[in-house]
């Protein structure tokens, strides 16, 4: 659990009985996982006395099993890509209990959804008594995976708790689940910490220009702007705004530049180019230049745009955005865009 949540955790671990169903919800990148994992150890130590610290005693034998992966007591449902690429180390020691893992590991692109099968046994295996721990878990991550038969065969679990149990669903977007599942939860919503409890945090990994432009990429989300900081997503930016430039000022074609793209991270490009036509268009119809400006070379000010023609490509990106975790023809993607771009400069 991070320090910028620390009313949440107050307010969850103050209340006096704890409703059986909680869904956890909040931005991306602001440790909605963290948090979930820390309030599940918590609730299965049993050592109240000791239990005033943030995360359980940490000397008891459900602390221990926890934190070795292996407490019976705790269910972790999520979806396979979720468990197999996990940055937590924890959540594939207990997703994969629910998951195929060999099945999986031999697909090219693991599964985004979780399961009916995965809650039939998870309803089997949760009906038992709690081995451990007076208290018995289960974490849905992200809830919104679920597909609809799998919803339904939750609900009979959200109406009818065993006792001593708590199912815990986080999800960024509650909005995608159905409302009969969010009735039944009462719904915490972890804050954003805000820019700058954000950068002091950052400044443990980086120096302050490159976490204040790695917070901006993440809007404003932590972990994200350390995940893009450490996958060297600056040296990207700086390499993706150097190959538009050099395309705009015809030092090289429009397809030479959509081959060259189309080698890249694609879904990473896409989240940036989309946010880069936005800078354009802002930049376009107020004149006024953004803080941090990712079309701030001259040669953006030299041309003359259509700002009808940029809300199409803008939309265009949207549309690719939605799709492109689906197997997709990276190059006929990044021509379509590239050449959307030169055709609204007039
Ligand atoms: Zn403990």
């Amino acid at each position: 659990m991070f320090i910028w949540h620390q009313q949440e955790w107050q307010q969850l671990t103050s209340v006096k009985s704890l409703h059986h169903g909680l869904m956890i919800t909040g931005s991306g990148g602001i440790g909605k996982r963290e948090f979930c994992l820390s309030f599940v150890k918590y609730l299965l130590c049993d050592n109240t006395g000791l239990k005033t610290g943030e995360e359980g005693c940490d000397q008891c034998q459900s602390c221990e099993l926890f934190r070795a992966g292996t407490h019976p007591d705790f269910h972790l449902i999520t979806s396979e890509v979720e468990s197999a690429q996990a940055r937590i180390s924890l959540i594939s020691a207990y997703g994969d209990r629910y998951q195929n893992v060999l099945a999986r590991d031999k697909k090219a692109k693991p599964g985004k959804i979780i399961t009916v099968d995965q809650i039939r046994q998870l309803i089997r295996n949760f009906s038992t008594q709690s081995h451990i721990s007076s208290h018995k878990v289960v974490l849905i991550m992200p809830a919104d995976a679920m597909n609809t038969n799998a919803s339904n065969a939750l609900l009979k679990l959200l109406e009818e708790p065993p006792g001593n149990s708590t199912l815990i669903l986080m999800t960024p977007s509650p909005g995608f689940l159905p409302a009969t599942i969010r009735s039944r939860c009462m719904v915490v919503n972890l804050s954003n910490p805000g820019n700058h409890v954000a950068l002091e945090w950052l400044s443990q990994f980086m120096d302050q220009d490159a976490a204040e432009l790695s917070l901006e990429l993440a809007n404003g989300g932590p972990l994200n702007a350390k995940l893009l900081f450490d996958n060297g997503f600056l040296e990207t930016r700086s390499q993706y705004m150097n190959q538009l430039i050099d395309m705009v000022s015809s030092r090289i074609t429009p397809l030479a530049l959509a081959m060259d793209l189309s080698k890249s991270d694609l879904p990473a490009f896409l989240d940036w180019f989309q946010g880069f036509i936005c800078e354009l268009i802002t930049w376009r119809v107020s004149h006024v230049a953004p803080k941090r400006f990712d079309v701030s070379d001259r040669v953006w000010s030299t041309k003359s745009f259509s700002v009808e023609k940029l809300y199409g490509l803008y939309d265009r990106i949207g549309f690719y955005r939605g799709i492109v975790r689906e197997p997709i023809n990276a190059q006929l993607v990044t021509e379509d865009l590239v050449l959307m771009l030169r055709s609204a400069i007039r």
